[in-house]
């Protein structure tokens, strides 16, 4: 049996399966993923590309340069019903995201403050509440050239537009019950 985490569009007719467990989920606030998402945001489980399978039918694909990186884009679609599921890039060709809402058994995935990265927190709207503990980015998590920028982390609940947290100081640890979103 596949270690993988098997997903579906809404009608059925084209279905994935990962192959692996995800490398670590990227939960996105940019207006490209609220557009592509029709929501808030996008959370995006990544995996490995060489593990990940269509498993029944192909989705259609549309590419889009990225404004940031002025790289290619590839949203993975079902042309019969309309969902989105996944993500490929010419910046990152050995990736895949995954739009975690068309997983099969979406507890399968959560997101933990040691597996996940808030980025394009700018562009969150207003009231949007990210838990404490969690790397939180305003833009990209990685400048163009690859370099890693440093997180921010809040010690508290981190509000949108009514910023009252404070940062953890360097080395500091939250302790605590593993973190996972909020439902
Ligand atoms: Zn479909
Ligand atoms: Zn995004």
């Amino acid at each position: 049996m596949s270690p993988g985490h098997s997903g579906r569009c809404l009608c059925g007719k084209v279905s994935f399966d990962t192959g692996t467990d995800p490398l670590w989920i990227t939960i996105c606030f940019c207006q490209f993923c609220q557009r592509a998402t029709g929501s808030d945001r996008m959370i995006e489980p990544i995996f490995e590309r060489a593990g990940f399978t269509f498993t029944k039918d192909s989705p259609s694909v549309y590419t889009l340069i990225s404004d940031g990186s002025g790289k290619r884009i590839h949203v993975h679609f079902c042309k019969e019903c309309g969902t989105k599921l996944a993500l490929t890039f010419e910046r990152w060709p050995d990736r895949i995201g995954v739009y975690v809402g068309t997983l099969d058994d979406p507890a399968s995935i959560s997101a933990t403050k040691e597996n996940s990265k808030y980025i394009f927190v700018s562009e969150a709207r207003r009231g949007t509440i990210l838990p404490p503990g969690v790397k939180i980015f305003d833009r990209h998590a990685t400048a163009n050239d690859g370099t890693l920028i440093e997180p921010a982390i809040y010690t508290s609940s981190f509000v949108v537009g009514a910023q009252t947290a404070r940062r953890c100081r360097p080395g500091e640890r939250l302790t605590g019950a593993e973190l996972t979103l909020p439902s």
